[in-house]
């Protein structure tokens, strides 16, 4: 694997389990119907090989900054398996004084007493899959959860004594009228939460349910109603499918946004070095990921490539049209791209920003056109 000269202090995890498949999810998971018996130790036996593996190498630095526990469903590891796991992480690194650790939880893995377990350990931050407050909606998705589930987890959440607490949603469920959204969002803000993820269901052109996505001009509608709505309440719609309220935006999920470095351990994570422009990650498999690090103690990385100039440029404009505050007025600099910007902003979908001077951001039409605006400006 190729060296890559960075300590990273923004670490993510991904435990890949889950108790089943959503019917919609693209994420490298394993059902507990294809978990194997002994597939939950191997997990942990080889995260733990990982660990030292990437300590050995200074891949760490000495203070971590974001930590993720993603997946799969990390709130199902038993938080003796978590403290094993974060007891052999900080014997090479420690926290940052202000740090996020955030793990992602799903209604039906939670128990109040389970959260306070993985509250003392260190996790500040939980981000809860609720998706949709419509039981109809939610076994159409192949969630395991019901509506009065997810407001039951949610009081637990709070029970156990987190504060900073994010819920997914999801939009352009076949189905799913405005109403629908306005309740939901309704029944989820009763709760104290500092942010909110709402992310457009996209498929597959062969996925079941593919017919039955709302078309573009209704999912246009949906998300603008969801930007309308989550403003007046008094939330930041600070990126593209992400809302929060003053001061609680995601750090782990802005050192995505921003292009800066990060470290994924587990199967399937993805990892970024900035300091070599190297992306690279382990292979979306539980055993061929664990075979190299348990029989040859070796790092498992498949994949790593190099970004080009021209990768580079694209990557800047996807992150740039992400986010809230936008991209310096700099960046136009040909007279072909100053010519789109003009149009752009005559179709509604770019603006000056309103409080930073040399900046243009998208609006929130230009948010749910992003790839269009990606395309023309890149
Ligand atoms: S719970 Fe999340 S990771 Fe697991 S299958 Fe469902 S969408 Fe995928």
């Amino acid at each position: 694997m190729p060296r890559a000269n960075q300590r990273h202090s923004s670490l993510y995890l991904h435990f890949p389990f889950c108790e089943a498949k959503c019917h919609y999810c693209d994420f490298y998971s394993i059902g507990r119907e294809k978990t194997g018996s002994g597939d939950p130790d191997l997990f942990e036996q080889a995260l733990l090989r990982e660990i030292d593996l990437r300590g050995n190498r200074g891949d760490f630095s000495d203070r971590i900054e974001t930590l993720f526990l993603g997946g799969g469903t990390p709130s199902m590891t038993p938080p003796d398996s978590m403290e094993r796991i974060f007891k052999a992480l900080f014997r090479w690194t420690s926290l940052a004084p202000v740090y996020e650790w955030t793990m992602e939880a799903n209604p039906s893995s939670i128990t109040r007493d389970r959260f306070k377990a993985y509250r003392e350990l260190g996790i500040n931050r939980i981000s809860m899959g609720v998706q949709s407050l419509r039981s109809d909606h939610l076994q159409k998705l192949g969630r395991v959860h019901d509506e009065r589930e997810a407001l039951r987890a949610l009081d637990s959440v709070f029970e156990s004594g987190f504060t900073n607490v994010s819920t997914d949603l999801l939009c352009g469920v076949p189905g799913q009228t405005l109403d629908d959204l306005d309740s939901h969002i309704r029944g989820l803000t009763a709760f104290p939460l500092t942010h909110l993820s709402i992310y457009l269901l996209t498929l597959t052109p062969g996925h079941p349910m593919y017919r039955e996505l709302p078309d573009e001009n209704e999912q246009l509608a949906h998300l603008s109603f969801i930007h309308e709505k989550m403003t007046d309440l008094g939330f930041e719609h600070y990126e593209i499918s992400n809302f929060a309220k003053p001061g609680h935006r995601a750090r782990h999920n802005l050192v995505y946004w921003t292009g800066a470095s990060y470290l994924g351990l587990g199967p399937s994570a993805h990892s970024f070095s900035l300091a070599d422009r190297l992306r690279f990650r382990n292979p979306n498999s539980l055993h061929r990921w664990a075979t190299p690090l348990l029989n040859e103690n070796r790092l498992p990385v498949e994949d790593s490539e190099e970004l080009t100039p021209e990768q580079q440029e694209l990557e800047k404009w996807l992150l740039a049209i992400r986010l809230e505050e936008g991209f310096p007025k700099a960046w136009i600099d040909s007279d072909s791209r100053r010519k789109k910007v003009e149009i752009l902003i005559k179709e509604g979908l770019l603006e000056p920003h309103p409080r930073m001077g040399d900046r243009l951001r998208a609006t929130p039409r230009g948010f749910a056109l992003s790839d269009a605006l990606v395309r023309e400006l890149s």
